[in-house]
């Protein structure tokens, strides 16, 4: 239904609605309140100075108004309360001076100030406080505040019935209210009790709907339309046993998930996590060689140029025999044109790139198995984007950012795992230090005797999120301030956004090769770059980033058996990266993070989409949502599902969602 069809809103209310992101009347009366201002009368004899205070009584005085500046007037009058006197001030209300008069009744909000026996009022209402009032509070703009949004809901709602997405059933389990009559009382509290109510039972529905998509993915994921790939372990066992190290206990256990899954029927839906350094890509690249030996394709996506790069040079290294190819988005016209036809024709046997690698120009033979390096890092969409294709391989996804429970039950709910819990063996933890601005010196020293050891140094330039040309700019800054400490002693490179693919590869290879000891570079290097012999990590501003972007940075050193060094540079916000001082596991950086930073910036804004409820918080409601998960899964395999009563439900569960 259309916002015109509303009575009383014109076409300035409706631009001004849309500017709130609402669009129509069922966005209209989904615009819950975010907090309720509750007016209940205080009992004045428990007051401490400066407590909020909510009172009413009978004005006792003609109020007086003093003009303090052209922007500024005070207005101060008595208010009998029955057991005494008080004195109310209140600022810039001086229009409503002519409301009061002698005997008004009065009803007033402010801070207590008991020593003078005064009230700094905030609001005043007419008449005295009968009941509590719960007034809803909406987010609102410049241009509309609450209560009109709370008029103009209230206008629509008699003409919107909006569809209730509970089971019957379900909601006889917990005497849920009625759909309707909880849209209602959430714009109009009638008791502290009652909007309670409406929430739960809003939150839940939104909890369930969410679940019950995750447990409808995961039983289609589990269906037997795999691909059943015949591969003898005793060729992964020969490649495993010739690499250059001993492959850890959980990795060797990742390997035999992947394979377990690549030669069933089952198709596979895997996150492999763990930590920065765990040793996640060797995993993959077994993977594929799986894939490969089964006489399938294989995709590698990586989430930077930078990164499929890299991989592209070491997987090259370790199966020379096969043809591997590079696709990004930079790749030029012509090799290009040549890449895809390989690809096309399967000639290739396992491709690396960047999403360019999901195009929709990319067209392949036989995809058997794609992988997602760092998988936090794409829109989900991107993954969405394989499956209207038309192809449906093997998916394998590569995390490092570690999921607190909760997360890993809702995000990766439709997903099996395998971790990998332990790091190479001979590694040692990261020594974080924090630093001011003004004690640059000290770290200058201390890059200064990486350097005489033959170590090499990334130097992160302060990030400006909005624009890569001020990060450009950054970097190009500290390159001069390194030039004038280090330019004598040795080579510094520089790295960032804007550079071209081949220039990125050029500054890479030289740092990898150790043509460069010092690396400036923007936050581009953050994931799976890896240079062992880099021992020392410094960030600039690192106030800007949060905990778990900098424990990723920080993942780029500490890769091999030395001593090695991260130095935050920051004068702000030092409790918080005190964490990073105290501890190197993910997992807890990550719980922290989330603690500090709550659940939206968890993934960073792109993924924040996904588990956006409008009422539910999956941190604060986490029994509910445990509740909803338990009803959801068995709501999707019970005969209930396809009754047709409950036809409505199941499209909504089944609608395209985020999670494809
Ligand atoms: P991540 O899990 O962060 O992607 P990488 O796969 O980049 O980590 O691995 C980090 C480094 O550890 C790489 O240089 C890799 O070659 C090395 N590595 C991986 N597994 C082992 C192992 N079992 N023993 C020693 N080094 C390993
Ligand atoms: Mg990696």
């Amino acid at each position: 239904m259309e916002l015109s069809e509303v009575k009383g809103i014109g076409i300035n209310t409706i631009k001004d609605l849309n500017n709130l992101g609402i669009n129509n009347v069922y966005d209209l009366v989904t615009y819950y309140p975010f907090r309720y201002d509750v007016f209940e009368k205080t009992d004045i004899s428990k007051l401490a100075d400066g407590d909020k205070i909510v009172i009413d009584g009978v004005v006792e005085n003609v109020p007086n108004v003093f003009y303090i500046s052209r922007v500024l007037n005070k207005m101060t009058f008595r208010l009998n309360i029955g057991t005494k006197i008080l004195t109310i001030t209140i600022f810039n209300r001086a229009y409503f001076k002519r409301n009061i008069n002698v005997g008004t009744t009065l009803t007033v909000i402010g801070k207590y100030d008991a020593k003078h026996n005064s009230v700094t009022a905030s609001n005043l209402k007419l008449g005295l406080l009968e009941k509590t009032i719960i007034e809803p509070v909406y987010h609102t703009s410049n241009k509309i505040n609450s209560k009109k949004i709370n008029k103009i809901v209230n206008s629509a709602l008699p003409k919107i019935k909006v569809k209730d997405y509970i089971p019957e059933n379900i909601s006889n389990k917990y005497h849920f209210i009625d759909k309707n009559r909880a849209v209602y009382l959430i714009h109009n509290p009638e008791n502290k009790h009652s909007v309670k109510q409406a929430i739960n039972r809003l939150k839940y529905e939104e909890l369930f709907v969410f679940m019950s998509k995750i447990s409808y993915l995961k039983k289609n994921h589990t269906s037997n339309d795999g691909l059943e790939r015949k591969v003898n372990f005793k060729k992964i066992e020969k490649f495993i046993n010739n690499l250059p190290f001993k492959l850890t206990k959980d990795q060797l256990a990742s390997i035999n998930d992947i394979y377990d899954d690549l030669t069933s029927k089952r198709r596979m839906n895997r996150l492999l996590q763990g930590d920065v350094g765990s040793g996640k890509t060797i995993v993959s690249f077994i993977s594929l060689y799986i894939n490969y030996l089964g006489g399938y394709q294989g995709a590698l996506m990586a989430p930077t140029e930078i990164l499929a790069f890299q991989h592209y040079q070491n997987i090259k290294k370790l199966f020379p025999d096969l043809n591997i190819v590079l696709l990004t988005g930079k790749t030029k016209v012509k090799e290009r044109k040549e890449i895809l036809k390989q690809i096309k024709k399967q000639t290739a046997d396992i491709i690396i790139g960047t999403h360019a690698l999901i195009s929709d120009t990319v067209e392949y033979k036989n995809l058997g198995l794609v992988i997602t390096d760092e998988q936090h890092r794409f829109g989900v969409n991107q993954r969405a984007n394989l499956k209207n294709k038309g192809i449906t391989p093997d998916i394998l996804y590569m995390s490092a950012t570690p999921i607190p429970r909760t997360y890993a039950l809702t995000l990766y709910g439709d997903m099996d795992i395998s971790s990998i819990k332990t790091m190479p063996s001979g590694r040692k933890p990261v020594t974080t230090i924090l630093k001011k601005d003004t004690e640059i010196k000290d770290v200058l020293y201390m890059m200064l005797d990486e350097i005489k050891k033959h170590h090499q140094i990334y130097v992160i330039a302060p990030l400006v999120e909005e624009s890569e040309k001020i990060d450009m700019e950054n970097v190009y800054q500290l390159e001069e301030k390194m030039k004038k400490a280090f330019g004598k002693i040795c080579n510094i490179g520089i790295l960032h956004g804007k550079m071209k693919a081949d220039e990125k590869e050029k500054a890479m290879n030289k740092f990898k090769n150790n043509e460069t000891q010092i690396l400036i570079s923007t936050t581009v290097i953050e994931v799976g770059v890896d240079v062992a012999n880099a021992t020392m990590m410094v960030i600039f501003d690192s106030y800007r980033f949060g905990l778990s972007a900098l424990h990723q940075l920080r993942g780029r050193v500490g890769r091999n058996d030395l001593d090695s060094y991260c130095v935050l540079i920051s004068d702000r916000e030092t409790k918080r990266l005190s964490v990073l001082t105290k501890t190197t596991d993910g997992f807890k950086v990550s719980e922290e993070d989330f603690l500090l930073r709550g659940s939206g910036d968890l993934f960073g804004q792109r993924q924040s989409g996904d588990m956006s409820f409008k009422l539910a918080d999956i941190k604060n409601d986490y029994q509910l949502l445990l509740q909803a998960k338990e009803d959801g899964e068995k709501f999707v395999t019970s005969s209930d599902y396809t009754n047709e009563k409950n036809k409505h439900i199941r499209q909504m569960i089944e609608q395209s969602t985020n999670l494809d």
